[in-house]
This record gives structure tokens, C-alpha cells and sequence, in this order.
């Protein structure tokens, strides 16, 4: 069983993936965590994040082990990733790896944003996770102040807009809804409606068996 849950920047799909995960017992891969240590790493090495070559020599010896580096969280780490995640080379690079992680036979969940057009167009279940910019700006803006970094809702907005505006413009994979996608609006939704109706969701289309 896959499940495949795309959307923006701060639409809560971290969250609601994690626990989709729990709540029906299958690995969690947060496939944004790949971009974004890839970023980390051709920084580490010296290089542009534009720089293709690099970036895509950085995803082809990506350690997954690292991925529970801390750092790959903090501030500018999700705009540093959008920034390789146009590079055709370095997305062809981690497929491999997501879509190994996700064919596992105990089955997945995979976030992101071309799981359910790239990665798994296979997936059993695909949600596209969403929320207005605003109401998004203002729960990664609450975040960060409770982490006592110093930000402005402002600059926070300005984050999310121009990472969307990079990730739904790019050539390579954009981030878009497949055609099969349930779409999920959490604007006005706290994160346990959003978890009762994605399980609602996944519980309908399984059918019967209630568990993937
Ligand atoms: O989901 P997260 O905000 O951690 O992703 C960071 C960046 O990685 C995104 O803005 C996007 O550019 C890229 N990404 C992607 N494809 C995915 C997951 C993330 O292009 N499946």
C-alpha cells in the first residue's frame, strides 16, 4: 500500500503524513528532507546550488543516513532545496531511492510534491494537501517565533510565495495535483480534522478493509 501526499510549503502535509504513517503502521518518507540535504551538501563542498554538475554529483552520493541532520529544518534550509530541486539531473538521481522506499512490502507514505505525478503515479491513495498562502505564512510563522528565531510574518510570506511560485514553475516535476488526487483544503481546519478526513479519505478508498 502507498500513499502519496503532496502540496506547498507549510500546508501541514509533514504533519498529517507522519501521522497517516502511525495511525495505519507504514514507513514515512519525507521526500522534501532529500532536497534539502542535497543542498546542504553542495554547500558543504564549495559550490553554487546552481550548479547543476555539483548539485547532481551531491544527489547521486546522498548518505540517507543523514537525513536526521537538524539542520536540514532550520531557516533558509526549504529555500536552499527548491533551489536544486529544479535541476532535472539531481531529481532523476533520488527517484531510485523514493520509489525503493516506497515499493517496500509493508508498504508507505510518501510527502513531497510529485509523488502522486512522478515518484508513485501508482499510489493507492494520492491527497494533495493545501491551505491559502496566508494561512500557511501564519502557521510557519508561529512556528518559528516558538522556536525563538527572530522573524516577521512578512518575510515569511514572502518565503512561501516565491517558493511556490519556483516549485510550481519549474520544468522538471512541478508541483501540481495528479488527476487522481483528493484535494484537501486545511485553511480552516485544525490538524485533527485534517487527520480524521485524510483518514476518512484513505479508509474509503481502501474499501473495505479499513487498514492499507
Ligand atoms: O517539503 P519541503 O518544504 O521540505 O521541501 C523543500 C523543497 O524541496 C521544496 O520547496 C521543493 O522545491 C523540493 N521538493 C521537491 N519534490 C519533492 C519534495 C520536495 O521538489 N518531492
Amino acid at each position: 500500500m502507498i500513499i502519496a501526499i503532496d502540496g506547498p510549503a507549510a500546508s501541514g502535509k509533514g504533519t498529517l503524513a507522519c501521522r497517516i504513517a502511525r495511525h495505519f503502521g507504514l514507513a514515512w518518507l519525507d521526500t522534501g528532507l532529500l532536497y534539502r540535504a542535497v543542498a546542504r551538501d553542495v554547500r558543504a563542498a564549495g559550490h553554487s546550488l546552481e550548479d547543476a554538475l555539483a548539485a547532481a554529483a551531491a544527489a547521486r552520493a546522498l548518505d540517507p543516513a543523514t537525513l536526521d541532520d537538524p539542520a536540514l529544518r532550520g531557516p533558509g534550509a526549504g529555500d536552499a532545496a527548491s533551489i536544486v530541486a529544479r535541476i532535472a539531473e539531481v531529481r532523476a538521481a533520488l527517484l531510485e531511492f523514493q520509489r525503493a522506499f516506497a515499493h517496500r512490502p509493508s508498504g508507505a507514505v510518501l510527502d513531497g510534491r510529485d509523488i502522486g505525478t512522478v515518484v508513485c503515479p501508482d499510489a493507492d491513495v494520492k491527497i494533495f494537501v493545501t491551505a491559502t498562502p496566508e494561512v500557511r505564512a501564519q502557521r510557519r510563522y508561529q512556528e518559528r517565533k516558538n522556536r525563538g528565531e527572530s522573524v516577521t510574518y512578512e518575510a515569511v510570506l514572502e518565503d512561501i510565495r516565491r517558493r511556490d511560485e519556483r516549485d510550481a514553475g519549474r520544468e522538471a516535476a512541478p508541483m501540481q495535483q495528479a488527476r487522481d488526487a483528493v484535494l484537501l483544503d486545511t485553511s480552516d481546519l485544525d490538524i485533527e480534522a485534517a487527520f480524521d478526513t485524510a483518514v476518512g479519505v484513505i479508509s474509503r478508498k481502501v474499501g473495505q478493509r479499513g487498514h492499507p
